[in-house]
């Protein structure tokens, strides 16, 4: 039997998970771990684990442990350090590592979208153009856009906010996706959207894009950080795939 350790956070970590111990009994377990920034508990397939391990050592040191012999990095594509961290440890723990990563959005013929590099273009941006922006980058990029003074942000969070935000002048919308088309135009429409900002996290393409989309919004797009080196796959299908030839 191979343990695997996934590195979760996404969709896409949930589904794996769910293939191993629906496809793998006997052959394969899986300990999927979350970083536990939100409120809720993980709802998985299998063992979970939640918190930071300590940095790039203490990764090794789970995976010596733990007797993990495979990692699966299925966290998402803006998740930076996680991910550096991942390459590290498992070169170090000499264990076989896979990213499991969203292929790239493509947007239908028509759409008015423009990719900036990052959260500060994008805030510039939106300082040129916009007057009402549905910011859905989260919330550990809000910062990038305090200094903007004449514009609304209707901000999406998953959980509300502890503390007020730093922005002039905003609303809250919590929930957590996936979201229908029908209650993401709904939401722009009554709030008189006029700008849609969103980290271009690939994979299917969300709701939120199509509505923006269908409405004939301006979509800023913040471009992802580049992939860490190694083993890519880009569906749970071809991760699955990967996994069965470790075994
Ligand atoms: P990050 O900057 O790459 O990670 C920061 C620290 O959080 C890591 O150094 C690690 O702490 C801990 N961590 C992150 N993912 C973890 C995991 N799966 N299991 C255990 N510890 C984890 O990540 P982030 O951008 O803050 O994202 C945090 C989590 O949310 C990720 O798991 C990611 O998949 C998920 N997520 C992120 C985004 C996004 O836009 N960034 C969107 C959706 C979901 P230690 O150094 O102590 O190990």
């Amino acid at each position: 039997m191979k343990r695997l350790l996934i590195l979760g956070g996404t969709a896409e970590a949930r589904a794996l998970a769910a293939a191993i111990a629906e496809t793998l009994p006997g052959r394969a377990e899986a300990v999927t771990s979350w970083a536990g920034r939100t409120g809720r508990a993980p709802d998985v397939a299998g063992a979970t684990r939640v918190g930071g391990f300590g940095g790039g050592a203490g990764m090794v040191d789970y995976i010596k442990s733990e007797g993990i012999d495979i990692v699966i990095d299925a966290t998402h594509t803006f998740a930076e350090t996680i991910s550096d961290h991942a390459h590290d440890a498992a070169l170090i723990a000499e264990v076989p590592r896979l990213c499991l990563m969203r292929p790239p959005w493509r947007l239908p013929p028509g759409s008015r979208w423009v990719e900036v590099a990052d959260l500060e273009a994008a805030a510039e941006a939106v300082g040129k153009f916009a007057k009402r922006v549905f910011l859905t980058s989260g919330r550990q990029t809000l910062e990038a856009f305090a200094g903007i003074k004449d514009v609304w942000f209707l901000v999406r969070l998953i959980d509300p906010p502890a503390e007020p935000l730093a922005l002039a002048a905003y609303e809250v919308a919590t929930g957590r996706p996936p979201f229908t088309i029908e209650h993401e135009k709904a939401l722009m429409a009554e709030h008189n959207i006029d700008t849609l900002v969103s980290k271009s996290s690939g994979g299917p393409l969300p709701a939120k894009i199509t509505a923006a989309v269908e409405l004939g919004l301006p979509i800023v797009l913040i471009a992802p950080p580049p992939p860490v080196p190694g083993t890519r796959a880009d569906s749970v299908a071809t991760a699955l795939e990967w996994i069965e030839l470790q075994l």
